[in-house]
């Protein structure tokens, strides 16, 4: 675990098993979705022209539980796996916190 915990930095979006958990809003019916990802089967290695390690790339579709739309969202990461960016068509990023807040409670979103 001390390897992964270096290999992936200080970065709390990951936990100790080294996946990367992303928490993300449907753009449409405004459900909360939290997806685990493991790194070392989802991430793509991209290579340069001289077939050096550039970064990494993932990309995960995401189903909500409420209208069951298809979002895509697709992060980037340096060689040494630090997110560079991180982009989502259909829905939004949100926070861990706000993750569970709008999971506890019942009421729907506001807007
Ligand atoms: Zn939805």
């Amino acid at each position: 675990m001390h390897f992964l915990r270096r290999l992936f930095g200080g970065n709390d979006n990951r936990d100790r098993d080294g996946a990367i958990h992303l928490y993300v809003e449907c753009g449409r019916c405004h459900a909360v979705v939290h997806v685990r990802v493991d790194p070392r089967n989802d991430l793509t290695p991209e290579y340069g022209d001289s077939d050096d390690l550039v970064g990494y790339r993932l990309i995960k579709e995401i189903m909500d539980s409420r209208c069951f739309r298809l979002m895509r969202a697709e992060i980037e990461y340096d060689a040494r796996r630090r997110e560079i960016k991180r982009t989502i068509e259909g829905g939004a990023f949100i926070t861990r916190d706000e993750y569970e807040q709008r999971r506890s409670s019942s009421s729907p979103s506001r807007d």
